[in-house]
């Protein structure tokens, strides 16, 4: 653009006449972005000449502004397809945690962690508590807060992972499963404890601890305190020998309270006015949420 068209007319009114967005231009443009993968610049590159050639801007910040969207675009696209593979059974944030239903969680640590530094570190996270008192909502808040940091995150249930690799041995894949599992940033294994694991179980999550040892970290989350372990890996050496790698360089979330479902459904009946029982007569309490429905 030469000096001279500045000096008359707004820049982008000269640079982009309303005739480029039509026609075959138009076409191949379309064309060559899909093939460059450029989906945001494809969406908006019309309307924004438009904003440009209103607002004067040049060739250079008209292109700017296109780029930036993409960018912007993209790097929500990336976030949105690592928290699709990280497999949620719900997307949660810290945002909606109520740090004072539970007492015993250290927030401070739980803020820190969220900034996912502990990844870099490979550290771990164990979260020990009864049930109901939000270990499944942190461990979703961390994973989430990970895949907005980045980082590769796969979230699975002890049981689930168990099942998994079993089902990975017998059709002869469980290396590439293992590879995978060893390779995720990562690694949340939820519900350590609820059920007692076979032999073969427990050899193969410890295999997945193992690998992971030092590599990538681990959040797990666990009803039961480190004494009753064993009781779900059997063996006894075996807990001893997992628990030296998974707490080596730990956070521990101590999450033992009031069940945050059960606090819940109370608070709503008694904030209802009317005496418990009669009240309790005309509604369902929904057991995974305590969501309270009239019948
Ligand atoms: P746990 O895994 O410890 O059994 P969950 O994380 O599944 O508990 O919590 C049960 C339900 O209560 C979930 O819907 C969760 O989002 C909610 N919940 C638990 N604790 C809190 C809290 N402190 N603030 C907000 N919601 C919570
Ligand atoms: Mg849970």
């Amino acid at each position: 653009m030469s000096a001279a068209n500045k000096a008359d007319k707004p820049a982008a009114a000269q640079a982009m006449p309303s005739g480029t967005t039509s026609g075959t231009p138009q076409l191949l443009l379309g064309h060559h972005l899909k093939q460059l993968k450029l989906p945001t610049i494809l969406r908006e590159y019309d309307k924004v000449a438009r904003e440009a050639a209103r607002e004067g801007i040049d060739h250079a910040a008209y292109l700017l502004r296109l780029v930036e969207l993409e960018l912007i675009d993209r790097e929500r696209r990336v976030v949105e397809r690592r928290i699709r593979q990280a497999r949620f059974p719900a997307v949660k944030s810290l945002d909606t945690f109520d740090f004072t239903a539970i007492p015993s969680l250290n927030k401070m640590l739980v803020l820190e962690l969220a900034r996912c530094e502990y990844i870099l570190r490979r550290d771990n996270i164990i979260a020990l508590g009864n049930s109901g008192t939000g270990k499944t909502h942190i461990g979703l808040s961390l994973g989430l807060a990970a895949c907005q940091k980045g980082f590769s995150v796969a979230f699975t249930t002890a049981a689930g992972l168990v099942h998994q690799l079993m089902e990975a041995r017998d059709e002869r894949r469980l290396l590439k499963l293992q590879r995978d599992l060893a390779g995720v940033k990562l690694l949340i294994i939820d519900e350590l404890g609820y059920v007692p694991l076979s032999t073969t179980g427990a050899e193969l999550l410890f295999e997945v601890f193992s690998q992971r040892y030092e590599r990538g970290s681990t959040i797990v989350t666990s009803n039961l305190p480190f004494e009753e372990w064993t009781s779900v890996f059997g063996a006894e050496r075996l807990t001893g020998a997992l628990l030296d790698r998974l707490t080596h360089h730990v956070h521990i979330l101590s999450m033992n309270g009031e069940s945050y479902r059960l606090a819940q459904s109370t608070r709503r009946r008694k904030h209802s006015g009317a005496g418990a029982d009669d009240q309790s007569a005309n509604e369902i309490v929904d057991p995974q949420t305590g969501e309270i429905t009239p019948k």
